[in-house]
């Protein structure tokens, strides 16, 4: 039998009002102890919180939700009391010594799923939406919340199931003269499978950068400008500026928003043999920190290198997998001709033939800021005003590709007439991947792992 929870639902410190939560099968007796007796179910009622003595611990309003008319689905116990850390303690305390147990972060969230309130992606959804960083962010996680993300993926499993069903039952009448293979609708059906999937992923793309965002290292020869280049894109001085080379010695993280998109943004320690140890130090966690990067912005100081020679030294040193930008800094001072003339980086501007890009910008004055702004928009291929994104989470986007596999494997199998076993495997394990996704096929391991990342209380 489940035990019953208690936690918080408000965060932690003063405030107004604090919510305590009680969930599980003792939540109504709890109530008759801790109340007197409880509440008419889902109306808001003044009641007094005693302790074991009958005194008040505090007084506020109580509501119950019976079971199975609750978030958890569960007896639902709310108590809303003043906001003051000393009296959530206490009100919990009693609660404890009344049977409840204290719960494990993402616990009552965990028990809405496993009582079929919601199913794995709504979950996850309710996780994005309180950690929402921005409205389309909120958007996006209330549209997954609500089931929007959860259906599409049904409807493509329902899509593949009937497909799947046409080949078996192809296959068990195979002495009858049904050539499921060169059956041109079950060609045309799954085309049209390929292009559902294809438009949830890519509002499921949008959706994770707008949760997840984009991850930038600013790297470069000390006093290229890395440090203001950062303060400029934060609006603020979050990174101390000097003169003096070798003065950013730790990583600084920035979180910024560029029109939605969160971009965050680290500054490293300029990269130049180490002057001491805590410089040294400095420099492994810039290289640790660019391997694990979306992207490299390698400043170049325009006017003292126009040929962007720090970045051809160090180019053999930075991580093969991650792109580069190389961003020519101080154009104020160097004028555009100078940046331009950097053939031998790339200056003509926009993408080069290996792959780096160039911006040319002043730190000082901002010009070139907006093409920065769009070039990393674009190229994490972020749109800006998206009405269709759906928060999803790396996993589901994981299993979104795997479900592409197979189908481009089942549309190869059906093109080359191969066994119709093959097929109807491919559309299965498909299924299998997105039952993954809204949790029909979930191990306990990633349950554990999903909730344990959510707050307490929640
Ligand atoms: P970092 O060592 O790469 O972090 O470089 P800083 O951001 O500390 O900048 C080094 C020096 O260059 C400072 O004196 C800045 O004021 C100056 N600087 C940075 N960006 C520009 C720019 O766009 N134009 C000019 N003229 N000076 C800049």
């Amino acid at each position: 039998m489940t035990d019953t929870i208690v936690a918080a639902a408000t965060p932690a410190g003063r405030g107004g009002i604090a919510i305590v939560r009680v969930s599980g099968p003792a939540a109504p007796q709890i109530g008759v102890e801790l109340l007197g007796q409880l509440p008419a179910p889902r109306y808001a009622t003044g009641a007094k919180f005693r302790d074991g003595s009958g005194a008040a611990i505090d007084d506020g309003l109580a509501l119950y939700f019976p079971a199975p008319h609750s978030y958890t689905g569960e007896h639902v116990l709310e108590l809303h009391g003043h906001g003051g850390p000393v009296l959530v303690e206490a009100l919990i305390r009693r609660l404890l010594e009344l049977g409840a147990r204290r719960a494990a972060p993402g616990e009552f969230t965990q028990r809405a799923y496993l009582n079929g309130k919601l199913d794995l992606a709504q979950a996850e959804a309710v996780a994005d939406l309180i950690d929402a960083a921005s409205d389309a962010a909120a958007r996006a996680a209330l549209r997954s919340l609500a089931g929007e993300f959860s259906d599409r993926v049904h409807a493509l499993s329902q899509t593949l199931g009937e497909l799947r069903a046409h080949v078996e039952a192809a296959i068990d009448f195979a002495d009858d003269d049904i050539d499921v293979l060169s059956d041109d609708s079950l060609r045309a059906r799954l085309a049209s499978a390929a292009t559902q999937l294809a438009a949830l992923r890519s509002a499921g793309r949008q959706g994770r950068l707008l949760t997840e965002g984009m991850t930038v290292v600013i790297a470069g020869r000390p006093n290229a400008g890395k440090s203001s280049l950062l303060n400029r894109l934060a609006g603020h001085e979050a990174a101390i500026v000097s003169a003096t080379p070798g003065t950013t010695r730790d990583l600084l993280r920035e979180r910024i928003l560029l029109d939605g998109l969160p971009l965050h943004v680290l500054d490293t320690a300029g990269l130049r043999s180490a002057g001491d140890d805590i410089e040294a130090e400095g420099i492994r966690r810039a290289r640790a920190a660019m391997a694990a990067a979306d992207r490299i912005l390698f400043v170049i100081d325009a006017a003292a290198d126009p040929h962007a020679a720090a970045y051809l030294d160090e180019r053999a040193r930075l991580p093969a997998s991650v792109p580069v930008t190389l961003v020519f800094n101080k154009i104020d001072l160097a004028g555009s001709d100078g940046a331009r003339s950097a053939s031998g980086a790339g200056g003509a501007g926009g993408d080069r033939a290996d792959g780096v890009a160039v911006i040319r910008l002043s730190a000082l004055t901002g010009a070139g800021f907006d093409s920065l702004a769009s070039h990393l928009k674009s190229c994490i291929g972020f749109e800006a005003g998206a009405t269709d994104a759906l928060s999803a989470r790396g996993r589901h986007l994981e299993a979104l590709t795997r479900v592409d596999a197979h189908l481009e494997q089942a549309a190869r199998q059906l093109a080359a007439r191969h066994a119709p076993e093959l097929v109807a495997e491919d559309l299965r394990r498909a299924q299998l991947e997105l039952g993954e996704i809204v949790g029909s096929e979930s191990s306990d391991e990633l349950l554990g792992r999903i909730f344990s990342r959510f707050c307490i209380g929640k």
